[in-house]
């Protein structure tokens, strides 16, 4: 029987601990918090998005860039197979009116309570308020020595492989701090910067705007960037906007923020309604009536109005059409993605390049990597679970495999 340390205890680990212990090793979870899987407790907060129900070659395609890497992974643990896997720890699961697939309950709770009970039956151990601190150096042998900060003080154990899963850089009070990207790096393992993902962006709203409509959602508008088009409902903030919609436009946002240093996500205020009707609309309030009437006559609600007021100038509110053509195409300035603290998930990680088709870094044999952790990104939708439970499986079946 192998000794196996998994390091962090997020979904990612605690599905490469469950593969592990199924397949008879001693497998023990490191966290260091005082419980584990604390993000996956505040994604169940707004309703447990565990993935998504439309064709598999789709899902792949939300991971961009990394799709080539995570396809064989991905394959080994589609959504249909969440959907199995949740059955399994007594979560039925739906598919909502957007094809996101949610357990009954909603909540994270009772499955991570399920699972746990699940890994311990199968001899796997949880050792929470253990942080990792780095490795150890060479033991001599063929192991990996890591260090620990444990409520009995520091400490160095002896593992036949190792399973990383500690977490992007986002809510970092949850646990996932990026602390070890220097120590990963010391070994000569490439990682890419965390950027934000999943996030909010900053508008330099006017202080009456803010003040009045902050908090208030906008709903039913469709939003184009680079990264297409897309229909939803975003929230206005005290600094600028965040929700569904905004988020997943934000990849294609932040990256056109850090090449070009501007971005503008286009709105359409009223999708489903041809320009020429709007503009037949503003012009039958009258000449006299003020401009909040008249928007409010072609149907604008008051924070719909109010965006159009903030981004219009005066002398392009009289003509109907042009104001027309303005509520079908609002330019929405953006000045910058709000720190990675507060978003939903990172983009960046270890990089590709330093991991072997097993997920195991070729710096440093023995240890594997799982999870956020590794530089893919993907929008809501389910999409962040999927493939942090797929690579924790996947990392330990490498490890599985790779112990012989
Ligand atoms: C508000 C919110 C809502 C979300 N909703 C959804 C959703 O509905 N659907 C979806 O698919 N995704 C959602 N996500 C994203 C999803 O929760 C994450 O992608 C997922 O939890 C990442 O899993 P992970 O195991 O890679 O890392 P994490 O869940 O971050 O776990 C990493 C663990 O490693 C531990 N750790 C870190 N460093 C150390 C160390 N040095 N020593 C020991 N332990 C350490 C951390 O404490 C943590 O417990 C949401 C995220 C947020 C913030």
């Amino acid at each position: 029987m192998k000794n196996i340390g998994i390091i962090g205890g997020g979904p990612a680990g605690l599905m490469a601990a469950e593969v592990l212990s199924a397949a008879g090793h001693r497998v023990t979870v490191y966290e260091a918090m005082p419980t584990v899987g604390r993000k996956l407790l505040m994604a169940g907060k707004s309703g447990l998005n565990l993935t998504h129900a439309e064709p598999h070659g789709n899902l792949l395609a939300r991971f961009g860039p990394a799709m080539d890497r995570l396809k064989p992974v991905l394959d080994a643990f589609t959504g249909e197979d969440m959907r199995h896997w949740a059955a399994g720890l007594g979560q039925e699961t739906f598919v909502g009116t957007s094809g996101r697939v949610f357990p009954v309950s909603m909540k994270a709770s009772p499955l991570l309570r399920a699972w746990l009970a699940r890994l311990e039956a199968q001899g796997g151990s949880v050792l929470t308020r253990h942080r990792w601190l780095g490795f150890a150096g060479a033991d001599g042998g063929t192991g990996v020595s890591a260090r620990f900060d444990t409520p009995e003080g520091p400490h160095i154990h002896q593992f036949d492989a190792v399973i990383l899963a500690l977490g992007g850089a986002s809510w970092p009070r949850l646990g996932s701090d990026a602390a070890w990207v220097p120590w990963l790096e010391a070994e000569g393992v490439a990682v890419h910067a965390f950027r934000p993902a999943n996030c909010g962006f900053d508008v330099e709203w006017s202080e009456i705007f803010a003040s009045r409509f902050a908090g208030q959602p906008v709903k039913a508008v469709a939003a184009t960037s680079h990264g297409g088009t897309t229909q939803g409902e975003l929230v206005v903030t005290r600094t600028g906007v965040e929700g569904s919609l905004v988020y997943a436009h934000s990849a294609a946002l932040r990256d056109a923020l850090e090449r070009d240093n501007k971005a503008a996500l286009m709105l359409d205020l009223m999708p489903g309604r041809e320009a020429s009707r709007i503009a037949r609309d503003l012009g039958k309030a009258g000449s006299k009536a003020s401009f909040a009437n008249r928007l409010r006559k072609a149907g604008l609600d008051p924070v719909k109005a109010a965006l159009v007021r903030e981004f219009s100038s005066e002398a392009g509110r009289a003509d109907p059409e042009a104001l027309a053509r303005r509520i079908k195409a609002l330019e929405l300035p953006l000045v910058r993605p709000r720190p990675i603290a507060e978003a939903i998930s990172s983009a960046g990680g270890v990089a590709w390049e330093a991991v072997d088709e097993k997920l195991m870094l070729t710096a440093l044999p023995g240890v594997f990597v799982a999870g956020e952790m590794l530089d893919w990104e993907a929008p809501t939708g389910g999409y962040l679970l999927t493939a942090c439970l797929a690579t924790g499986r996947w990392a330990g079946r490498g490890v599985a495999e790779w112990l012989g």
